[in-house]
């Protein structure tokens, strides 16, 4: 009995640089969940940095607008309001930690550690991360 091969197709929407999305396609979608709804008939309108140059982006643009899902303005809104947020976050734990006298601040790890808010893996990981620029 001869095997079927599984007929593997993937999205061939373009990224912002042109490559295909290369997501692997469930059933007769044409294109990935990501890129649903986007018209393939035209280019985003954003412009993005690319070695130096300003380059137009290659994705579709989301049908009836003229930005990709990416440049939409409100996703890049959105975006630009959660980095801010995580920068107060570590800006008033950092000020937290600073306000506390010196011996505080050496138990404060200990303590979210026992209350098991910070783990050994969690840390782990963080620490991997920065070594991998080493
Ligand atoms: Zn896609
Ligand atoms: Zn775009």
């Amino acid at each position: 009995m001869a095997a079927r091969l599984p007929v593997y197709r993937t999205c061939k929407a373009p990224r912002v640089f042109g490559s295909p999305c290369g997501h692997l396609l469930e059933g007769t979608a044409q294109t990935c969940e990501a890129h649903q709804g986007t018209d393939p008939s035209r280019q985003c309108v954003a412009e993005v940095p690319r070695q130096g140059v300003r380059v137009r982006c290659h994705a579709w643009p989301v049908r009836d607008l003229p930005h990709c899902r990416d440049h939409d303005p409100v996703t890049v809104a959105v975006r630009r309001e959660e980095q801010q947020s995580a920068r107060a976050r570590i800006a008033k734990v950092r000020q937290a930690v600073a306000a506390a006298s010196p011996l505080v601040r050496a138990r404060v790890l200990d303590l979210l550690v026992v209350e098991r808010r910070v783990d050994l893996g969690a840390v782990e990981a963080a620490v991997r991360r920065y070594q991998m620029l080493g």
